[in-house]
């Protein structure tokens, strides 16, 4: 166990984060989609204390950030064409992109396989450390294995208190889930991740863009997922998620014959309220509802919430993020009534 500094964005917090990051330890910083715990990407033993932080199995590769266009060229063997018009749309944001990996990314950051996730945050935090480093850095989301992703300093500090350096607090995250994760196939984008960049958004770089499988349904045993992170289970709040597919009549009628006594709901809004049962609200729309999900499933864990009846959102635009998020969360429990 080690002390975990908290820094503020100040250029002298800033530095103290980008030094420590420059001699091997881990911070957790703020981004536009959720806090990440940072580390040089060239170096495999920084690396892997990202890894024992957060409890990650080594096979799920780390994606890598940059606050330039150029560094790409540092981190990948090949840029895809498609790559180009993706970066000129949608770039500084959230989108991954998969390339070959050059050598100089050790196999540790891209859990063994030989392609790199690259992304180039828009926080203005983000990017300012990135650039204090000289330096790609390895970012997964700042939680432990499996539990919700952290959209504020005082969630990462929950989880990885006394596991890393420090972490630097740069307020609420914007977009509230990852970024989506896009590979290049055929002249086309396949979607390994929805996040705040809609498949909607990419039909604007080419007429070709697939959702995996992976995305909204679970992947049959022994099939390989295309995105290891797919495999494991994520998301998930201490209490049992049950997702409920149906207006609001189905959905309350079927919370009132099925609650026990530590039950509550997740809803769009207040007006939605079952009575005599405890709620949390994360929005009307896709925008609100990403940004709320993680914090909301905390919230229950806090509450002391064993069982969640959650209204399904949306699947289209940021919706589909959403959908895959609490998917997960829920373990795949999905009632269609
Ligand atoms: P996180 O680090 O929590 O944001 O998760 C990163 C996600 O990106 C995981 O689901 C990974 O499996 C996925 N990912 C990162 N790099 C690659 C890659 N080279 N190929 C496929 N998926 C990747
Ligand atoms: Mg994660």
């Amino acid at each position: 166990m080690m002390d975990t500094l908290i820094l503020g964005t100040s250029d002298n917090d800033i530095s103290e984060a980008a030094e420590l990051i420059k001699q091997g330890e881990v911070v957790a910083i703020p981004t536009e989609t959720v806090y990440g715990l940072a580390a040089n990407a060239f170096d495999e033993n920084a690396v892997r204390k990202i890894f024992a932080a957060k409890n990650r199995p080594c096979d799920n590769p780390l994606i890598v950030h940059i606050s330039s266009f150029d560094m790409v060229y540092d981190i990948a063997k090949s840029v895809p064409e498609l790559a180009y018009k993706c970066a000129e749309l949608f770039w500084a944001g959230p989108l991954t992109m998969i390339m070959p990996k050059k050598d100089s990314i050790p196999l540790v950051t891209s859990g063994g396989l030989d392609t790199v996730g690259i992304r180039f945050p828009s926080n203005p935090i983000a990017q300012k450390i990135i650039e204090k480093c000289g330096l790609p850095l390895a970012a997964p989301s700042a939680n432990l294995s499996g539990s919700p992703s952290p959209t504020n300093a005082a969630r990462v500090y929950e989880d990885m208190s006394g596991r890393i350096s420090a972490i630097v607090d740069g307020g609420e995250s914007d977009v509230g889930v990852e970024s989506t994760v896009i590979t290049f196939e055929n002249d086309g984008i396949r979607i390994l991740r929805p996040g705040g960049i809609s498949r909607e958004d990419l039909l604007r770089v080419c007429d070709n863009v697939i959702v995996d499988e992976g995305v909204s349904s679970k992947l049959p045993s022994g099939t390989v997922a295309r995105s290891p992170g797919m495999k494991y289970k994520h998301y998930s709040p201490k209490a049992d998620v049950i997702l409920i597919d149906s207006d609001i009549d189905g959905f309350r009628k079927y919370v009132v014959e099925n609650k026990t006594d530590n039950t509550y709901c997740l809803l769009f809004d207040e007006g939605e309220a079952v009575e005599g049962v405890p709620y949390l609200t994360y929005g009307d729309d896709s925008i609100e509802q990403a940004h709320n999900l993680f914090e909301r499933l905390r919230q229950f864990d806090e509450m002391g919430a064993e069982r969640v009846y959650a209204r399904c959102p949306e699947q289209s635009g940021v919706g589909l993020a959403v959908f895959n998020r609490i998917l997960r969360s829920a373990g795949f429990n999905l009632i269609k009534l």
